[in-house]
């Protein structure tokens, strides 16, 4: 899955089921190390459990022991909305795993069991709200399968909680607006499964190291669209007007991949052609609005099947491909077998899609249907598995589609992603066996740490046994569930090599190398020497083995050296032909190590002209920059040129230090960037750099000039607020022209402005924008925070109308919306008290003076305050 990281001006928060993308910039605080949780025992967890023969270790997360094997699950469902009931008849065949017994010990959360039969006749069962536990009618044998049905209510909303944590995203079954009272959001019900909620909507053993085929009758009103997994096999009209749709997967997989979405989605047909030419479903489900962007949200997903089926050498395995977008989603995105869930911040027009698009998370999601949900981490503590891959997946995608120097730019923004969840939550081990919740596996060591260790693996191995590997774990382990030591016996296999020293220190290690790197040249004896210390806390981390390659830019050209430090202090020595004009201390780039490097500027002032990586040249760029010097100076304007937009942007940060007329030619080539770079990121820096470092006149008629031409609402957000620093009545004015935009991130902008600035008049604005739903997701966030500002500027106007305006986002806000609101009415409460306190004082000084009517005025105001604060108050319940 694909956890969400978000900011907002408040505070930020990590959330489960959702993919984290720790990078600069992003902080989140939640699921802290220190954090104690009552964890349910093992849903296996009765008197035949071999755990308990053997005594629980507390701390280690044993892989579910397998009692049954689930062969196939049949679901019959159908919903009653208005009191958000699931009504399911689960009907699961079955045998013994190994040993005989003559029980069935199933996950069924906060359920109504309604009655349990075999054949027609009932079973006796106990039932505590967490297990179901049937007495089969004889003992079973492993080569005996057997079928029971069980008739259940699923009541996800009723269910009780432990209340340890905020268990928001463990409902497993959402009915969102059911009953249609918000206009602004279509009524829709969806599943999330992942880790241990499918079995709040239906029985089942919810163990990722499960797997069972899966067919579903979803009965609805006819005006829904459903979706679920595997191949819609019929669609057929009842007498009573209700539809049912049957869906059917003949291939196994994991309980938590099951999903099911109902609701009025309209469906945006694509096709993906497989290698042998067969064609294969690629529908996009989204809001009636959405259906003339699907295309463009989602469109490159067929091109994606095909790149990484090949690059897998394994045909994509499932029925189909389908996506659908749905609303309050408590997640990123997530991997459900053939039927991708994402939140609605994927919701982008043609235009807000110039700024930035999903294709990171699509192909997340996508490269699970090999890594996830074809081969399954056998235990949480093995997520890894699954997640490294999605998250290097989105690697392997920028490669393709956008370059090596995109790639590189992400990869190191997942790097600091890891480095600031390490930093916030501690270093463990990637393989993670004592964690205290199962949640706090979705963190930056199983996506982002993962990811950058196996592109060293890639790095080492090189691609061709790299990616044949991947392909031979996936032969061997698939549509079963696996642990990291298949993943190294498989690149063992196609390498030839022991890879324990790899996998030890990387999948069964903490932490990360710290480098300090520096070389001295022997010009006498035309060597170089390269000294490396390793100077990580070694009672966190090892020693670590690191072969890595140096690169010697001498008068003779390039030579390539490969090294292996295994040592914490190690000198190596190269041969030089004339003048060193430059080493290169690990030459792909690939390492996950903090480096600290000393070598000449000059040499790194080389190494910007003559080193491809984008990572070399940025740190060219960084340090071949130090001190006013004419080459210091050369490089900043040249890089300004750069084809890649990331150094660009660097480029004009650095171009402040430029002096005299070097800083005249790099204003003109900024001028150029702000107006015609094909970047929206480098056009929105040029903007901001011309700001700070331009006349006040020519940067109001450029902020003006961007207003009314840039195509990207990036860059408009950006000039709007820029504009409000120097002349905040002309953005005000602007601000108004931009608020009919079809575009909740704009509005989102227009907002900021507004708060700061706006008065009773632009109540309206705030109005339309959150009762009409025109902000949506985190911009709403946004938006409800500087309407927040906004109402505590115009206390006396527009406290008492604010309240319909908090009411509503409290009922109907999205997901983050409803969490953050207390923060705001806090912040208000609190504005609330201080005017209080200054009109009380104010009032005393008053009657001292004798002055009636202006205390009378005064007694009034005081009177609405209170009332006011009450009201306020009433929105925190
Ligand atoms: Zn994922």
């Amino acid at each position: 899955m694909k956890r969400l990281l978000f900011y907002t001006p408040l505070i930020s928060i990590l959330i489960a089921c959702a993919k984290r993308d720790f990078s600069e910039n992003e902080t989140f605080t939640g699921n802290g190390e220190n954090q104690e949780i009552e964890e349910v025992l093992s849903p296996l967890d009765f008197d035949t459990n071999p755990e308990d023969i053997i005594g629980n270790v507390a701390t280690y997360r044993a892989t579910e022991t397998v009692l049954t094997d689930l062969i196939h699950t049949k679901l019959e469902v159908n919903f009653d909305w208005q009191k958000c009931y699931l009504n399911g008849l689960a009907t699961l065949t079955a045998k013994p795993h190994f040993h005989d017994t003559d029980s069935l010990i199933l996950d069924a959360k906060g359920m109504d069991i309604l009655s349990v039969k075999m054949n027609a006749k009932d079973l006796s069962y106990t039932y505590d709200s967490s297990y179901l536990r049937i007495k089969l009618d004889r003992l079973y044998n492993r080569n005996e399968s057997y079928t029971v049905s069980i008739q259940y209510t699923s009541k996800p909303n009723e269910r009780s909680t432990s209340g340890s944590q905020a268990i928001t995203s463990d409902k497993g079954l959402y009915f969102i607006n059911p009953s249609g009272e918000n206009k602004n959001v279509m009524p829709q019900i969806w599943t999330q499964g992942e880790t241990e909620a499918s079995s709040v909507w239906f029985p089942t053993i919810d163990a990722p190291n499960i797997k069972t085929t899966q067919e579903i009758y979803i009965t609805v009103d006819a005006k829904y669209s459903t979706l679920s997994n595997g191949k819609l096999v019929s669609s057929k009209v009842n007498s009573n007007g209700t539809r049912t749709d049957y869906w059917k997967q003949d291939l196994p997989h994991a309980p938590y991949l099951f999903m099911m979405a109902v609701g009025e989605f309209k469906v945006v047909k694509d096709t993906y052609t497989r290698l042998d030419g067969t064609k294969m479903e690629v529908n996009y489900y989204v809001e009636p609005k959405w259906e003339p962007y699907a295309k463009a949200i989602f469109g490159e997903t067929p091109e994606m099947i095909g790149y990484f089926s090949k690059l897998l050498n394994y045909e994509f395995p499932w029925d189909k491909y389908h996506q659908i977008v749905v609303r309050d989603y408590v997640s990123g995105a997530m991997e459900n077998t053939g039927a991708v869930i994402f939140g609605d911040y994927v919701y982008k027009t043609s235009r807000e899609l110039l700024d930035n698009n999903d294709q990171s998370t699509i192909a997340h999601e996508l490269f699970h249907h090999w890594f996830g949900d074809l081969v399954t981490c056998e235990s949480w503590s093995n997520l890894p598995l699954n997640e490294s891959f999605a998250n290097y997946s989105q690697y392997l995608w920028d490669e393709y589609r956008f370059g090596i120097d995109e790639a590189d730019y992400q990869a190191g923004k997942e790097a600091d992603g890891y480095y600031q969840s390490a930093q916030m939550q501690g270093y463990h081990d990637l393989i993670w066996f004592d964690y205290s919740d199962k949640e706090q596996m979705f963190d930056g060591h199983s996506y982002n740490k993962g990811g950058r260790i196996l592109h060293m693996l890639r790095n080492y191995l090189g691609d061709d046994a790299f990616f044949s590997g991947m392909s031979q774990y996936l032969k061997e382990n698939q549509f079963q569930p696996a642990e990291f030591h298949q993943l190294r016996l498989a690149f063992e296999k196609v390498s030839g090599e022991d890879l324990n020293w790899f996998f030890n220190q990387w999948f069964l290690g903490s932490g990360h190398p710290v480098l300090k790197v520096s070389q001295e040249i022997d010009s006498l004896n035309h060597v170089v020497r390269l000294n490396v210390k390793q100077n990580q806390d070694l009672e966190v981390s090892p020693i670590y083995k690191l072969p890595v390659e140096i690169a010697i830019h001498d008068n003779s050209g390039i030579t390539l050296h490969k090294i292996v430090i295994d040592d914490i202090d190690e000198t190596f020595e190269f041969t030089i032909n004339g003048n060193l004009n430059c080493l290169v201390f690990d030459n792909q780039q690939m390492l996950l190590a903090k480096i600290t490097e000393t070598k000449p500027v000059e040499h790194y002032q080389y190494q910007y002209y003559n080193v491809k990586r984008y990572k070399a040249r940025r740190d060219a760029l960084l340090f071949g920059t130090k001190g006013a010097t004419k080459e210091a100076e050369k490089l900043i304007l040249d890089a300004l040129n750069d084809p890649f937009w990331g150094i660009r942007m660097t480029a004009i940060e650095k171009c402040s230090k430029l002096t005299g007329e070097n800083k005249n030619t790099a204003l003109e080539k900024i001028k150029l960037l702000a107006t015609q770079d094909q970047n929206s990121s480098v056009r929105e820096s040029a903007v901001t750099f011309l700001v700070y470092n331009s006349e006040s006149e020519t940067v109001e008629q450029l902020l003006v000039e961007r207003l009314s031409t840039d195509s990207s609402y990036m860059v408009l957000s950006s000039c709007l607020s820029n504009l409000q620093e120097i002349n905040p009545e002309l953005a005000f004015e602007k601000a108004r022209s931009l608020e009919n935009e079809n575009s909740s991130t704009m509005l989102a902008g227009v907002a900021q402005i507004y708060g700061s600035l706006g008065n009773a008049e632009e109540f309206k604005f705030f109005q339309s924008i959150f009762l009409q739903g025109k902000v949506i997701g985190f911009d709403e966030v946004g938006a409800m925070n500087a309407f927040t500002f906004f109402v505590m500027r115009n206390a006396f106007d527009v406290l008492q109308e604010s309240i319909d305006i908090f009411t509503h986002l409290k009922n109907n806000g999205a997901f983050y919306t409803k969490l953050f609101l207390p923060q705001n009415v806090n912040y208000i409460l609190s504005a609330l008290d201080e005017l209080l306190i200054e009109l009380e004082e104010e009032k005393t000084a008053l009657q001292k003076t004798g002055n009636s009517s202006s205390t009378d005025q005064l007694n009034k105001q005081l009177d609405f305050l209170i009332l006011m604060k009450s009201k306020y108050n009433n929105l925190l319940d």
